[in-house]
């Protein structure tokens, strides 16, 4: 080969006549009688090229398989059939690695195609989740690091539930003793916030979700973070600005995969602050109207959140949960001590909860007396507590569902395919 190899988007550039090679995988060939189109797809893009029976090339071009490795040498010439409106006319043909029989069929259900999910990431669609989902990810530190926030990093074995222990898992540590992997980094980051005052990770949390549904995976990448001095209208803001800072950078890196997603673009551009704020509250009394009870002090399942969704085109705050439906470190209002300081943002559409988040606890004994009221034990919380004795201040956080925001952005109706190698109830394979 003479040609310098370029990445298939470039090479979709390159004017008629232009010499050119790349390399990648083969993604489709189909033989006539007197050539044969070959179509390569690299980490940028897909490009056709043909090899005809002027071509030394053609019968080498005839051995390929699907997914075989090759670099293809040609020159290239315009053609509105081809995909990117430009094809490669192929002088050469190496095969690198010729693939066996490719497992995956067009009609291949979803269970097979997790089965095989370390071959099936590489299909386009995927491959186009997983750009938005580098650039979501991106996007969160550029929106912490600008505001000022230090990236931290936290533990992933701890000995108590943050979040309840029903989906704790237990994990037999190198002493026999039993300890947890963790649900949320939460306790961690405040205990950093004396010292750094804005803090965030973006790390795994792991919970035994035993119910199997569209947005829970039982371990997934959770965005957190924790400031001190701030109130829970002050992490709404920061919430809303870091959705609407996310999706401004997928509309603009990533128009061509959100394109072939099948993404509703508009229904993106709307995600602009502010974002409505509703109670809980209020959320009953819709839900009420559409024929939906639900008893005051309940938490909202997915099925709820859906009914809501439909009243908003964009994401929408419910606040001011009952004391029963929010985990232990929620603080009360003072003002109606019924209700916690808390906040979720759900994604419309019908994708419901991306963040939780809320004021925590300050006081000490408001703190110990709350984890009592919720049947646990404060021994299991000493230096969580403790942060309350040395230098107490008002403080709030929230964490981001990472997989659960590229769910919503990207469109899928599932969450496994949100992310590569999804773990849920049934499934730690591949
Ligand atoms: P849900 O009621 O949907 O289970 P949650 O109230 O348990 O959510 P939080 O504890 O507030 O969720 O966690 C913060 C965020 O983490 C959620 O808003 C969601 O985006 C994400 N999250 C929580 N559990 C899961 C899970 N099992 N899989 C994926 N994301 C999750
Ligand atoms: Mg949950």
């Amino acid at each position: 080969m003479r040609t310098e190899i370029v990445p298939v988007k470039e090479a979709l550039k390159l004017p008629q006549g232009s010499p050119v090679a790349v390399r990648g995988w083969v993604y489709r060939r189909r033989d006539l009688k007197k050539k044969a189109f070959v179509v390569v797809r690299d980490s940028t893009g897909i490009m056709q090229a043909v090899f005809g029976e002027d071509s030394r090339a053609l019968s080498e071009a005839r051995k390929v398989t699907v997914e075989s490795s090759v670099v293809v040498e040609g020159i290239v010439r315009d053609d509105p059939r081809a995909p990117g409106g430009k094809e490669i006319v192929g002088t050469g043909i190496e095969i690198i690695g010729l693939a066996e029989n490719f497992p995956i069929r067009r009609d291949a259900s979803r269970e097979f195609l997790l089965d095989v999910r370390h071959l099936a990431v590489r299909s386009r669609r995927l491959t186009s989740i997983f750009k938005v989902r580098d650039t979501a990810f991106q996007a969160v530190h550029e929106f912490f690091r600008s505001r000022g926030f230090y990236e931290v990093h936290c533990p992933m074995f701890i000995t108590a539930a943050v979040e309840g222990g029903a989906t704790l898992f237990e994990v037999k540590y190198v002493d026999g003793r039993k300890v947890y992997l963790t649900q949320s980094s939460q306790f961690y980051l405040e205990s950093l916030i004396f010292s750094l005052e804005k803090v965030y990770t973006v790390a795994p949390s792991f919970r035994a979700e035993k119910s199997r549904t569209r947005r829970h995976l039982t371990e997934f990448w959770h965005a957190e973070a924790e400031a001190a001095w701030a109130h829970l209208g002050d992490m709404m803001k920061i919430e809303e600005e870091l959705i609407a800072h996310i999706t401004r950078r997928v509309l603009e890196k990533r128009r061509e995969e959100l394109e072939l997603l099948g993404r509703d673009i508009e229904a993106l551009k709307r995600v602009e602050p502010p974002f409505p704020r509703i109670s809980y509250d209020e959320a009953l009394s819709i839900l009420e109207d559409k024929g939906v009870h639900v008893e005051w002090g309940e938490d909202l399942g997915a099925d709820e959140e859906r009914v809501l969704t439909q009243e908003f085109d964009k994401p929408f705050f419910l606040y001011g949960f009952p004391e029963k439906a929010k985990a232990f470190y929620h603080k009360n209002d003072p003002k109606r001590p019924e209700v916690t300081l808390s906040a979720d943002l759900l994604a419309p559409e019908g994708y419901g909860e991306i963040i939780g988040g809320g004021e925590r606890i300050e006081d000490k004994d408001e703190l110990i007396a709350k984890i009592k009221k919720f049947g646990l034990n404060p021994e299991d919380y000493q230096w969580y507590i403790d942060l309350r004795r040395y230098g107490t201040v008002p403080h709030a956080g929230f964490g981001l569902g990472m997989d659960r925001l590229v769910m919503w952005l990207t469109g899928i109706d599932h969450i496994v395919d949100a992310i590569p190698f999804p773990r849920t109830v049934n499934r730690v394979y591949p």
